[in-house]
């Protein structure tokens, strides 16, 4: 998907214009996958483009920054300042905003301690991840032949840009064998996740989701659709899942910032159905919620100003 440029890139408390945002090509992550991320979204509400959950998404970059020993050299509070002011000065009204920690130049090898920590923020408009159509119509998904990594492999609670060939590996199996996207199962065999969303299954009117202990990412919009859920008087429970369970549900969908929230019509060929009622609910009021249109939820939202 080809990036749509804007005009400003936060780099390390400057905003420089987007083709200059550039870095050494020795820079310490290119070559060891060293560094953290996340992936938001502003969405344009009726009191102007607000970002959808941002401290939770900075509180989750501080956590991965953590897990690698990485000290990021601003506060929290001011990189969500960061992240509006990103957003802000490029006049967008909706966009995804791509913040990375990353180890720069300075030093090569496999000790990073003594590498500096840049900072960057991207922003830049992003329609639905997997095709707009797929937010009706459903995705065909499989089962990846690669496992979601272990635990004790890599601390897979982080959003780490080397821990992400993981699911590359999976996305291009599932593109090159003709389907959607990728579900992985753990090295236990239950199901975790997919390569950048969580997933969901409806089954005799329950939500279920693999906890977390499955090695999924705690997804911020997995969070959402639980609360959201919950407060809609469903039950929801997070626990092990089997691949036949996702065969055998009455209902699926997966869920993420980039993706939304998309429902799966078929997993390994077994077809689940035209889109659930549940699903499509929850998918409602999933949109108005960040377009701010739920009062309830609010203060999910940090408006731009
Ligand atoms: N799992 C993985 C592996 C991801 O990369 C993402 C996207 N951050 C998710 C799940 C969904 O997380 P969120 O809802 O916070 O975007």
């Amino acid at each position: 998907m080809p990036i749509e440029k804007t005009d400003k890139i936060w780099m390390d408390g400057e905003l420089v214009a987007w083709d200059e945002a550039r870095i050494h090509v020795l820079t310490h992550s290119l070559h060891y996958g060293s560094g953290v991320f996340e992936g938001i979204r502003a969405y344009a509400t009726a009191d102007g483009p607000a970002v959808f959950r941002l401290k939770d998404h900075i509180a989750r970059l501080f956590d991965s920054a953590h897990l690698f020993l990485m000290d990021i050299p601003y506060s929290p509070e001011e990189i969500v300042e960061a992240c509006k002011e990103t957003v802000r000065v490029n006049g967008l009204d909706s966009c995804y905003v791509r913040p990375i920690a990353f180890l720069g130049y300075g030093e090569i090898g496999l000790n990073p301690l003594p590498c500096p920590v840049n900072v960057s923020i991207a922003v830049w408009p992003w329609g639905s991840y997997l095709g707009e159509e797929s937010l009706n119509a459903g995705v065909r998904m499989m089962v990846s032949s690669w496992r979601r990594m272990d635990p004790n492999v890599n601390p897979v609670a982080a959003k780490g840009t080397g821990i992400y060939i993981n699911s590359s590996l999976a996305k291009i199996e599932a593109i090159k064998s003709g389907y959607d996207e990728a579900i992985l199962l753990n090295t236990q065999g239950f199901v975790s996740e997919c390569t950048g969303e969580n997933i969901f299954i409806v089954k005799n009117g329950v939500l279920i989701t693999p906890n977390l202990a499955s090695g999924a990412l705690a997804g911020i919009t997995r969070d959402s659709v639980m609360t959201i859920a919950r407060d809609l008087g469903y039950e929801v429970r997070e626990e092990s899942l089997l691949r036949h369970d996702l065969y055998l549900a009455d209902e699926a969908f997966l869920t993420g910032t980039a993706a939304e929230l998309v429902p799966i019509r078929s997993v390994d060929d077994r077809e689940i159905g035209p889109v659930g009622e549940l699903t499509r609910k929850l998918q409602e009021t999933y949109f108005a919620v960040v377009r701010g249109e739920v009062e309830r939820y609010r203060d999910w939202l940090d408006y731009v100003g």
